[in-house]
C-alpha cells in the first residue's frame, strides 16, 4: 500500500511501544464488526468493510493498526485543531483528575478549571461582543439545545412566552439531538423524523447555488430579504431566535457574502429576535481569527462552541450568553425559579483542564495566525491546481476551512453517475494515497489542523491532484 511520505521518518512502523501488533488488530476488527456502532455509517457496509483502527498520531498525521500513516485533512471532524499526540494535554488532564476529576456543577458547586476557563473565554471574546457568561456542555449539539432553551427562557422572562419558533438556514448543520436536528436543514438527517414544526427554514447565503436564482452582489442580499418575509409571514411575536454558522460547514463549506451578517443582525434587532451564532466549527481559530464573529464582524446574543475548545482531547462544548441576555433572565425571572437547564456533565473539571492546555498551545504556537496564513496559501494552491479543471464548480473557504465543489459546467449537475459519486471517488483515491478528506455533498472539504505548514499543504494538494487525475469521469 502507498503511504504518505514522512511516515517512515516519524518511526511509526517500528514503534516498540505500540501494542497493536500481528493478530490483535484482526481480533479488534472482528470485535468492532460484532459490537461497535459507528455514527453516520451504514451497518451492512461496515460489517463488510470493517473498521480502520487508529492507534496514534503526531501533528497532522494519524497512524492505523495496519501500519498506514494518513494525513488528517479534516482535522478529525474539524476539531483536532492543534494536531495529534500532544501529551501535555494528557498531563494536564491527569493532574486535574488526581485532584478532582469531576463534581457536578449544579447549584453552588464549582471547580477551578471551570471557573478560570469561563473567565478565559470572556477575555478571548472580541471586545464588543458582550459575551461574558459561559456554561460548559459536552459537545456542540447540546450547546445548541441549551441555547434554544435559553432563548425561550429569555423571551418568557420578558413576558413573551409565545416566542417559541427557531429559524435556521437551508444547508445548516447544528447537530443530531432533537432540536439541534430540527435546526439542521440537510434532508439526509430527516429521513425518518420530520423536524419539529416550530423550526422554520430560511434561505442560505449559498451564492453558487442561490435558491432565489439571484446573482451576488447585485441581489442586495435577497436571502436576508427573504428572512424578513419569513418573519412577516410567521409573526415576529412567535419567533425566539435564528441560529447560524458563521461559515456553513457540513452543508459544504459556504462562507457568507460581504455584509450578510450585518443585515441579519439588523433584521433580528428590528424584530426582537435573538441571534445565535453556532461557532462549533469556526470557534478557536478555524477561520483565521479566534472566532467567526470576528471574521464576519457580527455580535451574537448567544453563541455555541465545541470542537476546537479542546481539539477533541476531551469532550466539551460551551454556550456563551451576552450580558444583556444574562441580565434579562436574572432580573426578570420569578424570584426562586432556578435556571432550569442542567446536564450531569456541565462544567466538567477534567474537560475544562484539557481546554486550558489546548488553548495554551494555540496561543503559544500562534495557531490562529497560522490558520490565516497557511489557510490563504491552501486556498491559493487549490485555485492553482483546480481552477482550470472542467468540473471545478467553485473553490471557496476562509482560514483552514476550504472546499472544492464539483459540478458539470453549465447546468451545475453532479459530475458522477449519481449525486456525490464523483467527490466520493476522489476521496477514496486520496485515502489510498494517504490523505483523509471528506465529501460534503458535491464538495470535498479540506480542513487540516491549524498547525499545518506550507509543506504539508503542498503534500495535501499534490495528493488531491493525483487523485483527481486517477478518477475517471
Ligand atoms: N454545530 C456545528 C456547526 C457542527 O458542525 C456540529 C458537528 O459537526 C455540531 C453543531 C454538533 O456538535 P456535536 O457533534 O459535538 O454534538
Amino acid at each position: 500500500m502507498f503511504r504518505a511520505s514522512g511516515s517512515q521518518a516519524l518511526g511509526f512502523f517500528d514503534d516498540p511501544a505500540n501494542p497493536m501488533k500481528e493478530e490483535s488488530p484482526m481480533k479488534l476488527e472482528a470485535l468492532d464488526r460484532a459490537h461497535l456502532i459507528h455514527p453516520i455509517t451504514e451497518f451492512r457496509s461496515h460489517e463488510e468493510k470493517g473498521p480502520t483502527i487508529v492507534t496514534g498520531g503526531e501533528g497532522i498525521r494519524i497512524r492505523t493498526a495496519d501500519g498506514e500513516t494518513l494525513i488528517d485533512g479534516c482535522s478529525g471532524l474539524w476539531n483536532i485543531n492543534i494536531g495529534h499526540g500532544r501529551s501535555e494535554i494528557a498531563d494536564a488532564v491527569a493532574k486535574q483528575m488526581k485532584e478532582v476529576a469531576y463534581y457536578p456543577g449544579f447549584w453552588e458547586f464549582s471547580t477551578e478549571p471551570a471557573i478560570t476557563l469561563a473567565e478565559r473565554l470572556a477575555k478571548l471574546m472580541p471586545a464588543e461582543s458582550g459575551l461574558d457568561r459561559f456554561l460548559f456542555t459536552t459537545g456542540g449539539s447540546d450547546a445548541n439545545e441549551t441555547n434554544f432553551r435559553i432563548a425561550h427562557l429569555y423571551h418568557a422572562a420578558r413576558g413573551e412566552p409565545g416566542r417559541r419558533k427557531i429559524l435556521s438556514r437551508a444547508h445548516a448543520y447544528h447537530g443530531t439531538t432533537r432540536w439541534a436536528a430540527s435546526a439542521t436543514r440537510l434532508p439526509a438527517y430527516h429521513i425518518f423524523a420530520e423536524p419539529d414544526p416550530l423550526y422554520v427554514e430560511v434561505p442560505a447565503p449559498y451564492c453558487y447555488r442561490c435558491e432565489l436564482d439571484k446573482e451576488c452582489p447585485s441581489c442586495d442580499l435577497a436571502c436576508v430579504d427573504s428572512l424578513e418575509e419569513t418573519i412577516q409571514r410567521e409573526g415576529a411575536e412567535t419567533i425566539a431566535a435564528i441560529i447560524a454558522e458563521p461559515v456553513l460547514g457540513t452543508g459544504g463549506i459556504i462562507p457568507p457574502p460581504d455584509g450578510y451578517f450585518q443585515k441579519v443582525r439588523e433584521t433580528c434587532d428590528r424584530h426582537g429576535i435573538l441571534l445565535i451564532l453556532d461557532e462549533v466549527i469556526t470557534g478557536f481559530g478555524r477561520t483565521g481569527r479566534w472566532f467567526g464573529m470576528e471574521t464576519y464582524d457580527v455580535r451574537p446574543d448567544l453563541a455555541s462552541f465545541a470542537k476546537g475548545i479542546t481539539s477533541g482531547y476531551q469532550p466539551l462544548g460551551a454556550v456563551g450568553l451576552s450580558q444583556s441576555v444574562y441580565e434579562n433572565i436574572r432580573d426578570r425571572s420569578p424570584r426562586g425559579l432556578p435556571f432550569m437547564v442542567g446536564l450531569t456533565y456541565n462544567n466538567h473539571a477534567a474537560s475544562c483542564a484539557a481546554a486550558h492546555a489546548n488553548l495554551d498551545i494555540v496561543e503559544r504556537e500562534g495557531l490562529v495566525d497560522n490558520s490565516a496564513q497557511v489557510g490563504s496559501y491552501l486556498l491559493e494552491q487549490l485555485h492553482n491546481a483546480f481552477d482550470d479543471h472542467p468540473f471545478t464548480g467553485e473553490i471557496r473557504g476562509v482560514g483552514l476551512m476550504t472546499g472544492i465543489e464539483w459540478a458539470r459546467p453549465g447546468d451545475k449537475k453532479p459530475v458522477g453517475p449519481k449525486p456525490m459519486a464523483y467527490p466520493a471517488a476522489i476521496c477514496s483515491e486520496a485515502r489510498r494515497r494517504g490523505l483523509i478528506v471528506r465529501t460534503l455533498w458535491e464538495t470535498i472539504g479540506v480542513s487540516p489542523p491549524l498547525c499545518s505548514t506550507r509543506e504539508d499543504i503542498d503534500e495535501i494538494v499534490g495528493i488531491l491532484v493525483e487523485s483527481v487525475k486517477a478518477v475517471a469521469t
